[in-house]
């Protein structure tokens, strides 16, 4: 068994990235001993746009690598939104990572409506109000997350998909919480874009894709060179590519091994947890099918940063990364509607791959002891 300390912490924050796995270490650092030829480099980005694609059930010309899915999502959005659109209203939820909601809201200033989508006390897109709400024809996009990064809550976007496609109307999910032991094949409905990151699935940070539908038509966010058809130019970053199509291989690989895992992992560490102490709420949605990698939790009566404090030796968080680096209350939280001191004292655990029974088993223990 590892032995955890401050300087070497057990990871628990899968939500925010994952560790690389070594098989995708090793094929980036075959690439990275020398430099490739323009036609070598050609053919072996051909061959990862295949194997990504193959991971989301796509072609492997529906595939744009980005710098990660923060570029995915701004090029999802602003690539369907130009000036001269007539329908200018935006549908989205206010559950969305800031990369999605950022960008939406700079919109409004080109003149676009933004609206937020109702939701059901799990959670979920009310289907009634947004088939009603489709049915003005001026909806252009309609983009929804496919799993929540803070919460358990897993959208119904093959649903949402029928309903945006009976429109004139471009629908984009936000994915990058929805591969890793979850089923997301596009298939088998009809998304537009899906944006992923290779950092969510032990691949690379700094790398993701957008997967853009045959016939789906986008403007480039930026001009330059012809790669990648015009959408995305610029030459690409061949070994973060290819660590993140081997991470995809292994992702589609081990499906539905990862997702067996991390539901045990989790049911370990709440046991374990549930034997120390009851004083501590789970935030669960009892009609929504969740993400087994996540767990939200609450210590009744202790701040989560204290928590942060006294327990060095582990790596867990109190909100999605991005959020409170700036300090901020979180907004998928508040958007849920728990109060002020919920926020405060909710936990993110983050289940991984590479995480033992034994390793949730000890962190378990140390949070149940805070408030023993
Ligand atoms: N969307 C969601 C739901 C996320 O969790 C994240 C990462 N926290 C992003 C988008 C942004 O991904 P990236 O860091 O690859 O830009």
């Amino acid at each position: 068994m590892t032995f955890y300390s401050p300087e070497n912490p057990l990871f628990l924050d899968h939500m925010s990235t994952t560790p690389v796995a070594s098989e995708v270490q090793q094929v980036m650092f075959e690439c990275l001993k020398r430099p490739h030829s323009a036609q070598v480099s050609k053919r072996l980005i051909a061959k990862a746009q295949k194997q990504v694609a193959s991971l989301i059930g796509a072609k492997a010309d529906e595939i744009i690598f980005t710098s990660g899915a923060t570029e995915a999502n701004n090029l999802a959005i602003f690539g369907t939104c130009p000036a001269d659109n007539p329908r200018k209203t935006i549908l989205t939820t206010q559950l969305e990572h800031s990369s999605v909601l950022e960008p939406v809201r700079r919109l409004v200033k080109q003149g676009y409506n933004v609206e937020f989508l109702s939701l059901t006390p799990d959670g979920l897109v009310d289907l009634t109000a947004l088939s009603d709400r489709l049915g003005q024809n001026d909806v252009g996009l309609v983009s929804v997350q496919g799993a929540n990064n803070e919460l358990p809550i897993r959208q119904p976007i093959e649903q949402i998909a029928a309903l945006v496609k009976q429109q004139d109307c471009m629908f984009h999910v936000d994915a990058s919480q929805s591969i890793i032991g979850q089923q997301l094949d596009v298939s088998q409905f009809p998304a537009d874009m899906v944006s992923i990151s290779s950092q969510k699935i032990y691949g690379p940070q700094g790398v993701g894709a957008l997967f853009i539908r045959r016939g789906a038509n986008l403007h480039p966010l930026m001009h330059g060179g012809s790669q990648q058809y015009g959408i995305r130019p610029g030459t690409l970053p061949l070994f973060l590519i290819l660590g993140f199509a081997e991470a995809s291989l292994l992702a589609l690989e081990n499906k539905r091994a990862d997702k067996e895992h991390l539901e045990i992992l989790s049911r370990v560490f709440m046991e374990t947890l549930s034997s120390k102490t009851d004083r501590f709420e789970v935030h669960q949605f009892p009609s929504n099918s969740g993400n087994p990698a996540l767990l939200s939790l609450r210590l009744n009566n202790i701040p989560a940063e204290e928590v942060l404090d006294q327990t060095p030796e582990l790596i867990i968080s109190t909100g999605a990364a991005c959020e409170s680096e700036q300090g901020h209350p979180s907004h998928v939280l508040k958007a849920m509607g728990y109060s002020s001191a919920a926020v405060s004292e909710t936990l993110r655990v983050g289940m991984g791959r590479y995480v033992t029974r034994q390793d949730v088993i000890f962190a378990a223990n140390i949070i149940g002891n805070l408030v023993k």
